[in-house]
């Protein structure tokens, strides 16, 4: 085509996807807006952080118990490749999107950066309750959900991990899914497995200690004591109650619990030598006793110094921002806050550290469990939540200069340094072809 001839129009898979405002997909591509003016000449490539890489969509059928034939759709996203293979979770929740799924493997591609792991981003999800499902039925779907998406997943191009309502199990069910049809055991291809199956040890808790150590230092930081601090926790899966865990360990008081079950309350600490066992029995933990119960939506009116958003995305809108008490909001979730809410906070002096580096220790212990599968050379428990823990405290200090020197939200700070090293990669490896 001459120089001079118009271009034709381009169409794209974005086209499938109509994201608003407050979607993920929306928040994102506003994220990716705020932090242009601070990519200098590497802003140019911008419009590559706006394009996912590859999107995959897969039926995935399945003969239930009871003989009947059910479809679901799974997704995996590949967002980013420039600084190594694709890296992210699989979430089973029957709200999963392909606008949703691609959010969430962007901003795995931002966190990883964020913590300089030599990853891309990536992510996978299938529309489902897995809740409605048997023992046979689960395993069933996750192996032809593999079996779908090993066109794309290995060890060394794109590596799940567990995320909403996946486990060790199901990465188990994974790891032997694509083993089986490659011909070999490929341990490296999916982290957060069984111990046994080079698993690492510290992983299951590892996203709940990072988002502790990046509360200890931003506590630090706003002279906050944790001793006595008031957390308030929304979710409580394995993120929100190992956080919560360790922050009491701290000598914080957890004022308030929410999850699926519902709300609970306790101005003077909720006994977690209680509420843990509770929560492993009943999957849940609406029926504890020794707590006074609260409505859902008044959750967020909780008098606490230091909110845990660790559920799904878009829980904090601007309504809710107006009404948060805490001084500090560390978000385990991915994507809890809306652009709206987060200026809100903002302009009410409320620190938030942003889910993607909060968030990263889950990952950044997936990339030591890769590591170890790798050199088949396995660290001790103490190896690994000490390399976490100067991970992301080294990390969160440049994050935090970089947003002193610029005068941005940490949020801006963490996507200006992630997104420089994307870039980076990305002009250095130019353009094919
Ligand atoms: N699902 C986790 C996250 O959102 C962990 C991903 C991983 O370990 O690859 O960060």
């Amino acid at each position: 085509m001459s120089p001079t001839s118009p271009m034709p129009p381009q169409t794209s898979f974005l086209s499938y996807v109509t994201p608003s405002p407050t979607s993920p997909w929306g928040t994102y591509l506003s994220q990716v807006d705020r932090v242009v003016p601070y990519l200098g000449e590497l802003g140019r490539w911008a419009e590559t952080l706006k394009r996912p890489k590859r999107a995959l969509i897969v039926d995935v059928p399945m003969e239930m118990d009871d003989g009947s034939v059910r479809h679901f759709e799974g997704y995996r996203v590949q967002h980013n490749l420039s600084r190594g293979p694709g890296k992210g979770g699989v979430r089973y929740h029957p709200d999963v999107t392909l606008e949703e799924v691609m959010a969430l493997s962007a901003w795995m591609t931002v966190k990883c950066a964020a913590v300089n792991l030599p990853y891309g981003g990536a992510k996978g999800g299938i529309r489902v309750d897995p809740k409605l499902l048997s023992l046979k039925e689960l395993e069933k779907m996750t192996r032809r959900y593999t079996s779908e998406i090993g066109i794309i997943i290995g060890p060394q191009r794109d590596i799940p991990a567990p995320d909403v309502n996946t486990n060790g199990q199901i990465m188990a069910w994974m790891m032997d899914t694509y083993s089986m049809n490659t011909g070999a055991t490929a341990t490296g291809v999916v982290t957060g497995k069984p111990i046994h199956l080079g698993g690492s040890l510290g992983r299951v808790k590892a996203t709940g200690r990072g988002v502790f150590v990046t509360g200890r230092e931003a506590a630090r930081r706003l002279g906050m004591s944790l001793d006595g601090a008031r957390v308030a926790v929304q979710g409580f899966g394995n993120v929100g109650s190992s956080a919560a865990e360790l922050f009491a360990q701290a000598g914080a008081k957890i004022v308030a619990v929410q999850d699926h079950t519902g709300t609970i309350v306790n101005t003077g600490g909720l006994d977690l030598s209680e509420l843990m066992p509770l929560l492993r029995r009943e999957g849940g933990i609406g029926t504890f006793a020794g707590c006074e119960k609260a409505a859902d939506e008044d959750f967020w009116d909780v008098d606490c110094d230091i909110l845990i958003p660790a559920a799904l995305e878009g829980v904090i809108t601007a309504a809710r921002a107006h009404r948060i008490k805490a001084k500090l909001v560390l978000e385990g979730a991915n994507g809890p806050t809306v652009p709206e809410a987060d200026d809100i906070l903002h302009d009410r002096g409320v620190l938030i550290v942003p889910d993607v580096i909060c968030n990263a220790g889950g990952v950044t212990v997936s990339y030591f469990e890769w590591v170890q599968d790798f050199s088949s050379f396995f660290w001790t428990e103490d190896e690994i939540n000490v390399r976490l823990d100067k991970i992301m405290v080294d990390a969160l200090r440049k994050i935090w200069d970089t947003a002193d020197r610029h005068k941005t939200t940490l949020r801006t700070a963490t996507f200006a340094v992630a997104c420089e090293r994307i870039l980076i990669a990305r002009e250095e490896r130019g353009l094919y072809p």
